[in-house]
């Protein structure tokens, strides 16, 4: 009323009104930001394809389309992507069947240690615990050291403690265990298997006001030396996201990921050259990751405007996307 008064005590023509008052509403409309677009992709680890019993593959496409289901409808009632995220990976945390939260690997000498990030695209915000052995749900801890610490990263008993002052629920080690990470354990002690990386989980989301997240939430690699720490809290290796760019989770062997600092080249690469998501994704992945040694890996991405890429050059990486143009599946093998 005040800004209608101003106008016309300023007795401007009708014409010059109406332009003024269209311009201030469609400055108005676009400062609600309530884009329809929305993105959402999810990893559950990446590796070499061992022996899947067609069953086995079934379950895991199950788990992978209800973990979506969890993000697909926060993000279509208007949630924030850090919430989505937040949420996803505390739901695959507490799934036995990943290597993250309950289900992760144990180190060479028997024990579980997790790793956890994420990150706010909106102002860089970020939040980490490593070597944790005994929070229930290390994104959550994760989000509290981001939220109400001047900290980005606390490890081992530090974070520990920390997330208990947080009212977090605290658990033994062996709660992380299942009968077939015990079997497993079992396999890389009489050198039976390798040590493999994979199940390690992830969630990327653009959310509808044009924000993005990443989270991500890992058992490491399976038979590591206890005190090792890998790619997923280190931020812009393993986990990153910047409103301008794209939101990046990874998984894979955490090392390559470190020293190359994949997931903040990727955000690079479009910010500097100007390369779309996919291009970007598929550079470091294949260009640069798959020419070291190790075992390699896949990313998965969201970018500002919603365009999305799933990467990886392993033989599968266990997967799930949607987004509000209707995009949207499940999948393990490229
Ligand atoms: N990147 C994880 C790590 O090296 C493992 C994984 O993604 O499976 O700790």
């Amino acid at each position: 009323m005040l800004i209608l008064s101003i106008l016309f005590s300023m007795k401007k023509t009708p014409f010059l009104l109406l332009l003024l008052l269209t311009a201030l509403l469609s400055a108005g409309c676009s400062n609600t930001g309530n884009k329809e677009e929305w993105a959402i992709v999810i990893h559950g680890g990446a590796g070499s394809a061992r022996s899947m019993t067609p069953e086995a593959r079934e379950k895991y496409m199950d788990l992978l389309d209800q973990a979506l289901k969890v993000g697909t409808e926060m993000l279509e009632n208007g949630a924030e992507a850090l919430d989505v995220v937040t949420q996803v990976v505390v739901w695959l945390e507490d799934c036995p069947y990943f290597n993250a939260g309950k289900g992760a690997v144990m180190t060479s000498n028997g024990v579980h240690e997790l790793d956890a990030a994420l990150m706010d695209g909106r102002d860089l915000q970020a939040g980490a615990v490593a070597g944790v052995r005994d929070i229930k749900n290390p994104i959550l801890a994760a989000r509290h050291v981001m939220e109400d610490s001047p900290h980005v990263l606390l490890i081992g008993e530090g974070a520990s403690a920390f997330a208990k002052s947080m009212g977090l629920t605290m658990v033994e080690n062996s709660y992380f265990s299942t009968p077939e990470r015990l079997e497993q354990i079992k396999r890389i002690k009489e050198k039976r298997e390798t040590p493999d990386p994979k199940g390690t989980v992830g969630c990327v989301a653009l959310d509808r006001n044009g924000n993005l997240a990443a989270a991500t939430s890992t058992g490491g690699m399976s038979g590591k030396r206890w005190g090792r720490v890998g790619d997923v809290p280190v931020i812009g290796a393993g986990t990153y996201a910047n409103n301008n760019t794209v939101a990046v989770s990874g998984t894979g062997h955490g090392e390559l990921w470190i020293r190359r600092c994949v997931a903040f080249d990727i955000s690079a690469l479009m910010d500097y050259k100007g390369l779309s998501v996919e291009e970007a994704a598929r550079k470091v992945i294949f260009d640069k990751i798959d020419k070291m040694e190790g075992s390699g890996g896949g990313v998965i991405c969201v970018d500002k405007n919603g365009n999305i890429a799933m990467e990886f050059n392993t033989n599968i990486m266990f997967r799930a996307w949607a987004t509000a143009s209707g995009q949207n599946g499940t999948a393990i093998e490229h």
